[in-house]
């Protein structure tokens, strides 16, 4: 346990894939796992680049209208990380000899992976192995690996092999043969060249027919009588350097990796990129991509750190989390957040609400500009959110529930197209960045067309029924256990902001409103849905059904389920978890986060006992949810656990499936425990209010925001908070209901009021959590 590093000192190879997820390296546009150089032992290799997928048909033994056809799949791209070894003629691999010493740390100040071992050959000859390599932040075509080998016994032969590889056989991560057999050497080759120590190769997909060149640059430190060979094949680009090095000094390379994609450039455009960034980064070196990485952590942990001091197992879960957050949101540049960002190929490589509900919260207060960008491709895919729209009868635009390109990629209906909420959570992130930024080009450009076209959605969506109240009929909201329901709370209350956002931003904006065709009749009929949306109260039971009639379905036999029906998806029939009370994620919960404005005190209080002994967290998403809302009506130690278990869910692989890659969703979801949980964080109304309190374990939590171009920083222990602006504009923030107003230089701390402590409800037998003790 260290606080700025992750380090894994053994090497477990039943454990290869999860360190491969947890080691993976990204910035964004390119992502690649944490495999060894030297190739093998693997488990799930990987290189992936942001938007690049190969298309398949999507399986149904039943089609129906409206359907959609297409899946698109992530590829497994050309890998550069390759570097083999060979000791004396033994190749270097774990498998066999000796391993003496062998660790590999990722930094999360340096923005690299570093290895060190020190192995000895089944013959007996003994060296010591350094790696670090980094996916550069700063030059986003290029990663980079350093590899150095030293003798330990007196002078030694060493023959060192740097490969770029396509088309990898991979183990198919899909059932599905249709799938398995698209992604079944994907990469058509394309051009091949390669002298001295460069290489290119390019390849496109064969359905797609996106295109990629990826290039490799070698430059040794070593002595003389190096012999090197450059050998290119179709999907193989191999150099080869043998030398003798005496006892005592070292081989040591540079390899520089550069990656261009495409669906429009030509084969000769496309090399020509690669060139470029390859030579830019050789201009910059080794240690010069060493600087600008570090650099670049700097300035994001000046923005964006979380200190915690009572855990430190938490302290550096939540930075690791922290870590991958950027790393998958970062640079993708007008591109997608998939769900596991670029560490794995699970759920495809898809994006989902995740991206907007939970990584943009962290992003757009941490870091504007990468919040910016990733809903500049959702306004990318607004003619395919039209289209989608205008299949399904519908007017606006539809963002899909899955997908890479921008189109709908989710075969089940009832959870996918189903999850309509999806647009209204762009909606949501889309405001929440205009408020917390005053972007006003971003706003003209991006911004209102959204807002309108989603606003459009549910206004055709919905209708009103003969008491004038404003319904939605036939959706999913975000708990996948009960699905095509009426009147879900969640859609309907991110809906009515949604409609009352366009709205706002049209009188703003009339210049861009009138261009889109928007009418005062439109705006006032938008704004008449939402004073009437309809959001089911059961009065009996003093609670919100999470959709109408839920309150009266029988519940789930949670008695008679055995933990190792867990999660309950793969062992029961989804008829039976419909018309069960039992949620597999925050929904009414996660309505009162994001909507916590339209609920009152009392009723959060009572809503969240009844939802807790009813929901059995089989997402990642849930725990963060349930942990802030836990903090807020005062359960803080309850909100602990799940803090924990947010925070731990990849580290310790809570949901067995790290090996596909990381839940971003549930690592950005420890940031919103900590800022919006024990923070107090809400963002309702273009304001920003606080309501500290901490769980008993800690001793001190602070974090820092960007706010309209101010800079700040809270801090909390269990009897205050302070808030203090570092730079930019003064501003005036809300404690615990009051306004505090933060100016340069001085520090305003505000007490906390202790609380009346109340017994927290419990969780359905067997999917308690694990109760938290700290770890230092
Ligand atoms: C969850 C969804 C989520 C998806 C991707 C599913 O298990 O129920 O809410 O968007 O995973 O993370």
């Amino acid at each position: 346990m260290a606080p700025w590093e992750l380090r894994w000192d053994t090497l477990d190879l039943d454990a290869l894939e999860r360190t491969e997820s947890i080691f993976a390296l990204s910035n964004g546009h390119i992502g690649m796992r944490g495999t060894l150089e030297e190739g093998e032992p693997r488990g799930l290799p990987g290189t992936y680049l942001n938007g690049f997928y190969e298309r398949h048909p999507l399986p149904y033994a039943e089609a129906g209208y409206g359907y959609p056809e297409d899946g698109q799949t992530v590829v497994n791209v050309t890998d550069g990380k390759i570097i083999r070894l060979l000791v004396q003629d033994e190749p270097l691999d774990m498998r066999y000899g000796r391993a003496i010493e062998h660790h590999r740390v990722l930094d999360f100040r340096s923005g690299t992976l570093r290895r060190d071992t020190v192995w000895e050959s089944p013959t007996g000859r003994r060296v010591r192995v350094r790696s670090e390599r980094l996916v550069s932040f700063t030059q986003r075509a290029v990663a980079a690996i350093h590899y150095e080998v030293e003798p330990l016994d007196g002078d030694i032969q060493l023959v060192l092999q740097s490969d770029l590889l396509a088309n990898e056989p991979v183990e198919s991560a899909t059932k599905d043969p249709r799938v398995g057999s698209a992604l079944d050497a994907p990469l058509v080759a394309e051009h091949g060249e390669g002298d001295g120590l460069h290489a290119v190769l390019v390849h496109q997909t064969r359905r797609s027919k996106l295109r990629v060149a990826a290039g490799m640059y070698h430059s040794f430190e070593a002595g003389d009588g190096m012999a090197c060979e450059m050998h290119v094949e179709d999907d193989l680009a191999r150099l080869s350097a043998a030398i003798d090095v005496p006892s005592g000094s070292r081989l040591a390379v540079t390899k520089l990796i550069g990656y261009g994609w495409s669906a429009r450039r030509s084969v000769p455009a496309l090399r020509a990129q690669v060139h470029a960034a390859l030579a830019g980064a050789r201009q910059t070196g080794w240690q010069g991509l060493l600087d600008e990485q570090r650099a670049y952590l700097d300035e994001f942990w000046a923005n964006a750190d979380v200190e915690i001091e009572g855990d430190a197992e938490l302290q550096q879960a939540v930075r690791f989390g922290l870590f991958h957050v950027l790393q998958a949101g970062a640079r993708g540049e007008s591109r997608a957040i998939p769900a596991k960002g670029l560490t794995g190929p699970g759920y495809d490589g898809h994006s989902f609400w995740d991206s907007e509900t939970f990584v943009l919260p962290v992003l757009t207060y941490t870091m504007p500009e990468s919040a910016r960008d990733a809903l500049r491709w959702r306004h990318g895919t607004l003619d395919k959110a039209r289209e989608r729209a205008q299949a399904l009868g519908l007017e606006g635009a539809t963002f899909p529930w899955r997908s890479i390109d921008g189109a709908e990629c989710s075969a089940y209906w009832p959870a996918g197209t189903g999850a309509f909420h999806v647009s209204a959570d762009v909606a949501d992130a889309v405001a929440r960045y205009l408020a917390a930024t005053d972007d006003e080009d971003f706003e003209r450009e991006h911004a209102v067309e959204i807002l309108v076209e989603t606003a459009r959605l549910w206004r055709s969506l919905g209708h009103h029924d003969v008491h004038g109240g404003f319904r939605i009929d036939g959706v999913t909201g975000p708990d996948e256990y009960t699905a095509v329901v009426d009147n879900n709370v969640y859609t309907n209350l991110m809906a009515q902001r949604n409609l009352r956002e366009a709205a706002a931003a049209c009188e703003r904006q009339p210049s861009v409103a009138a261009r889109l065709g928007v009418t005062d009749e439109e705006t006032a009929a938008w704004q008449h849905a939402a004073s009437k949306m309809v959001v089911p109260y059961d009065e009996m039971l003093g609670v919100h059904p999470q959709s109408e009639r839920f309150t009266e379905h029988a519940r789930w036999d949670f008695d008679a389920t055995p933990q190792e029906n867990y999660p309950l998806l793969l062992h029961y029939p989804y008829f039976d978890l419909y018309r069960k009370q039992v949620v597999k994620q925050a929904d009414l919960v996660m309505a009162m986060y994001t909507r916590g404005d339209a609920f009152t005190p009392e009723q959060k209080g009572r809503n969240v006992d009844y939802y807790e002994p009813l929901t059995v967290r089989d997402s990642s998403l849930s725990a963060c949810v349930q942990a802030v809302l836990a903090a807020e009506v005062g359960y803080l130690d309850l909100a602990y656990d799940y803090f924990a278990e947010a925070a731990l869910t990849d580290l310790h692989d809570l949901h067995a499936n790290v090996r596909n890659g990381l839940h971003i969703a549930s690592l950005a979801g420890a940031w919103l425990v900590a800022v919006a949980g024990f923070g107090g964080m809400r963002d309702h109304d273009r304001a920003l209010a606080f309501a500290p309190r901490l769980p008993s374990a800690l001793t001190r939590l602070a974090f820092r925001l960007s706010y309209r171009g101010s800079r700040f920083a809270v801090e909390i222990d269990q009897s205050g908070a302070s808030y203090t602006l570092l730079d930019g504009p003064s501003l005036t923030v809300r404690h615990h209901g009051e306004p505090v107003e933060l100016t340069k230089g001085a520090a305003e701390r505000r007490a906390i009021e202790e609380l009346t402590p109340r017994e927290a409800p419990g969780q359905p037998k067997g999917r308690e959590p694990h109760r938290r003790t700290p770890k230092f």
